[in-house]
């Protein structure tokens, strides 16, 4: 199956209203390129160095979204270009975007990220931290961050029982979220193995890579 084929088919299975990033992280130009070719503009990414050298490389009208953990002192690479970053996950980190935001004379989108996961290693804020930081007069004079959405990842398991609840405890989360705040109205939701799940639990923006390049032959640290 060629990267096409396999955009062709995914396509098929998630609905119009749901957008698709595809994970080219550790992939080559050339596969984003047949991927780019295909008609594909959204392109995530999990390091800024990888993510800037590709933004270097390619056509000027793909969006790049930063998917990843993200070192504040880093943000400055990314920050002239960046068009989502799905892993705001810290009030420090919002506080550097912003700085970097304001230095390049724009806002920069962003999505919350919270952790939904069981496991101690991923990262984000809980649904308290998220409704505080909301509401606080420092988001309130950040001019040069927007929230735009919420961003999760399910445990890394089989059982899909788990990864459905997880899923819909930040469903639940992300309506209430909506509906009291304009202008948050994106819920990052859903890789290869499990976007079926996240659709059904109300995803608008799904996050594939194997699925759509092929296994990543790499250690994942
Ligand atoms: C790698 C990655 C994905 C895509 O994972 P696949 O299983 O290859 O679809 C999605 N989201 C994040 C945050 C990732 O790091």
């Amino acid at each position: 199956m060629s990267i096409k084929d396999n955009l062709e088919n995914i396509n098929l299975k998630i609905p119009s209203e749901v957008s698709l990033v595809a994970v080219s992280k550790t992939k080559p130009i050339s596969d984003i390129l047949e991927a780019y070719e295909y008609g594909q503009r959204v392109f995530g990414e999990n390091k800024i160095q990888e993510l800037v050298e590709k933004h270097n490389k390619l056509p000027k009208d793909i969006e790049w979204h930063m998917i990843g953990h993200i070192q504040r002192n880093k943000v400055k690479y990314m920050a002239p270009f960046v068009s989502l970053i799905h892993s705001a996950d810290s009030y420090r980190l919002i506080k550097e975007i912003n700085k970097q935001g304001k230095i390049n004379n724009r806002v920069i989108n962003c999505l919350l990220q919270i952790k939904i996961a069981s496991e101690e290693s991923k990262f984000g804020f809980t649904e308290t931290e998220a409704t505080d930081f909301l509401n606080s007069d420092e988001y309130v004079s950040f001019k040069n961050i927007k929230i735009i959405g919420l961003m999760g990842m399910a445990t890394f398991t089989d059982d899909q029982r788990k990864i459905d609840q997880e899923f819909n405890k930040l469903k639940i989360f992300y309506e209430k979220v909506n509906r009291s705040n304009s202008g948050i109205n994106i819920l990052s939701i859903g890789m290869s193995d499990d976007y079926p799940i996240a659709i059904r639990n109300g995803s608008t923006m799904v996050r594939i890579g194997s699925s759509i390049f092929g296994k990543r032959n790499y250690i994942k640290k």
